[in-house]
Parts: C-alpha cells; sequence; structure tokens
C-alpha cells in the first residue's frame, strides 16, 4: 500500500490541471497520505524538485488556468540512466506512488518508471483530446469553447467583408477540437486528419456558396494538416477568385480559466487515481469512457484505436456545407 505520493504536470499546459491536483493532494491528505508535488514535470524529478504539501497550497487554484506545477518536457527521459536519477529522488523521501498528469508521452514516462519499481497512474491532461483510452481529456472542454469564442469573434468580419477564413485550431493531428468547434459554429466545412478534403472539392464548395445568398464562408482546420494555412489561403483565392485569409489561434487555445465541466472533470480524475494507488494498481492511466471512470494498463491503452467520434463525423455533411 502506498503511503507517500506526488504529483507533477508534464508535456503540454491544459485548463483544468491545477483543478486536477488539487484533488490529487486534498484526497491523498483524506486518505491519510503524505502529499509531495514535483515542478517541472519529469525534469523537476530528475533535478529534485520536489516540496511536500499540505491542503493549503492548492488553496484558490481550481479556477486557475495553465499549471501552478509548471510543466517541461524532457527528452532525455526516454534513457534509463536519467531515470534512475529520479526514481532515486522519489525513494530518498521514501515516495512510493506517482501521478502524473499530461499526455500520451507522459504515460509512456510513467510506464517506464512503473517497471523500476515505482508505483503510477496516469491521468489525460492535455486541450488536444488526443488520448484513445478516454472520452474526454482536462482541457479540452475549456479550449473548444475559447475556439468557439474566437470564431464568433472571426465570423463578424468574414460576414462583414463577405470572405472567406480559414480558421487553425490544435489537435497534434487529433481531429477532436476542429470536428466539436466546427459543429458548434456551424460551419462551412471542418478539414482535420480524419476528414480532409481533396482541394477540388474545397474550391468547388466555395464556389457554390458564393454562388448562393450567403458569401461568406468559415473553414475550421486542424493544425499540421497544411505546412503553412496561409499559403494554402492564397491557393485556394488564386482558384477560385474568392478573398481567402487563414487565422491561426494558437497558443490563446490553452489559456484561461478551466471551465466548470474541466473543473469537475479534473477533480474526479483526481479522486479516481489516489483510489488506484489505494487498490494497489500501478502502471494504469485513468478514463472516462460512456460517462464511466475506466483503468486501462498504459501500454494498452496507447495501442487503442481512435474511433471515437465516427458519429460526429457523419453528421457534418448532413449540416455543415
Ligand atoms: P502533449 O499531448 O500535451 O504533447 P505529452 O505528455 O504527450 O503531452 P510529450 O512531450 O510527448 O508530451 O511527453 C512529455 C514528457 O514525457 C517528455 O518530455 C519526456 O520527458 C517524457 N516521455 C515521453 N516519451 C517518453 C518515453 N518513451 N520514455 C520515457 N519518457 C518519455
Amino acid at each position: 500500500m502506498v503511503k507517500k505520493v506526488a504529483v507533477l504536470t508534464s508535456g503540454g499546459d491544459a485548463p483544468g490541471m491545477n483543478a486536477c491536483v488539487r484533488a490529487v493532494v486534498r484526497s491523498g491528505l483524506k486518505n491519510g497520505l503524505d502529499m509531495f508535488v514535483v515542478y517541472e514535470g519529469y525534469r523537476g524529478l530528475v533535478e529534485d524538485n520536489i516540496v511536500q504539501v499540505d491542503r493549503n497550497f492548492v488553496s484558490d487554484t481550481i479556477n486557475r488556468g495553465g499549471t501552478i506545477l509548471h510543466s517541461a518536457r524532457l527528452p532525455e527521459f526516454k534513457e534509463e540512466s536519467v531515470r534512475k536519477i529520479a526514481v532515486e529522488n522519489l525513494k530518498k523521501r521514501g515516495i512510493d506512488g506517482l501521478v502524473v498528469i499530461g499526455g500520451d508521452g507522459t504515460y509512456l514516462g510513467a510506464k517506464k518508471l512503473t517497471e523500476m519499481g515505482v508505483k503510477t497512474v496516469g491521468l489525460p491532461g492535455t486541450i488536444d483530446n488526443d488520448i484513445a483510452s478516454t472520452d474526454e481529456t482536462i482541457g479540452f472542454d475549456t479550449c473548444l469553447n475559447t475556439i468557439c469564442e474566437c470564431v464568433d469573434k472571426i465570423r463578424d468580419t468574414t460576414t462583414s467583408h463577405q470572405r472567406c477564413t480559414f480558421i487553425e485550431v490544435m489537435g497534434n493531428r487529433c481531429g477532436d477540437l476542429a470536428l466539436y468547434s466546427g459543429i458548434a459554429e456551424g460551419v462551412e466545412m471542418i478539414l482535420t486528419p480524419d476528414h480532409p478534403l481533396p482541394f477540388e472539392e474545397i474550391t468547388s464548395t466555395l464556389k457554390r456558396l458564393r454562388n448562393g445568398k450567403k458569401k461568406h464562408s468559415l473553414v475550421v482546420v486542424s493544425e499540421k494538416l497544411y505546412p503553412n494555412i496561409h499559403d494554402f489561403a492564397k491557393e485556394v483565392s488564386k482558384a477560385t477568385g474568392i478573398e481567402c485569409r487563414a487565422e491561426v489561434l494558437g497558443h490563446l487555445q490553452r489559456g484561461g480559466s478551466p471551465s466548470a465541466r474541466d473543473r469537475i472533470l479534473a477533480t474526479q480524475y483526481g479522486v479516481h487515481a489516489i483510489e488506484a494507488l489505494l487498490d494497489g494498481e500501478s502502471g494504469i492511466c485513468i478514463g472516462l469512457v460512456n460517462n464511466r471512470f475506466v483503468r486501462y494498463d498504459i501500454y494498452e491503452a496507447l495501442n487503442l484505436p481512435r474511433d471515437k467520434h465516427i458519429e460526429l463525423l457523419k453528421i457534418i455533411s448532413l449540416v455543415n456545407r
């Protein structure tokens, strides 16, 4: 049974990470555990940036964006010799459990630590929703709402000037942010890795729309689908004669106070992580599947297919365009 547990945030920051850290710390303390935080993700483990905390440490953090523990990427963590230093730093304090909040890479790091004797649980913290073992990651809902707010504003100028605007959103090769925001905004086209369209179809659709009553178009595009969205917009302009612009929403998508949905979800994940450690679990991650919290072995989770949103993809052609 674990007695001392640490928590860290790793990979890209996401709104709701603080709410999750808070839940891990508070539920750990309530269960009689000594609780620690690690600053700067795996780098903090290696550099011994580990601090014991009480319940006040996480006071007034549930509404804060970003991560108060800071996040970092440490590619060297793939090397066993580097991970050994991290394990030693945990061992010397008697820390036997670790909760990591991050994406796929963070999960892999945790699994490797498990194989070196540390009990680990991974929680999905990323705006991209690109983790197959859960229907919803911490930060996705807030980010989605931020994108919608931005698209609402871009819509005003797009309609005024009767343009076509391509809006590039984040997702890290996962189309969920584009798909969900595109449906929520009723945009004319949604272009994602699971739903790309041939260039000719894009241009012919825009021309058809231009010849109808509605003269403007909004198109949501997943990042990394085109090497340069501004060049792509120029190509479409040239091919259609329609004035096209591109907007890259960028890092503002990651910021802001977490939505109520993310705060609650993050709190639930945090409590489940402590429960799992107390049950003697290790090398697992928690997912929300069909509204139930489930535990997966991390390797199993990383090999799951990403086919969650087939139902949503089916409706695009019926209600958008
Ligand atoms: P995001 O989805 O926001 O990018 P992520 O957790 O996938 O989050 P990564 O940068 O891929 O982000 O991983 C976070 C950290 O996890 C890395 O910087 C590295 O320290 C560690 N990590 C990634 N892959 C491995 C691996 N194969 N073995 C050990 N550690 C790893």
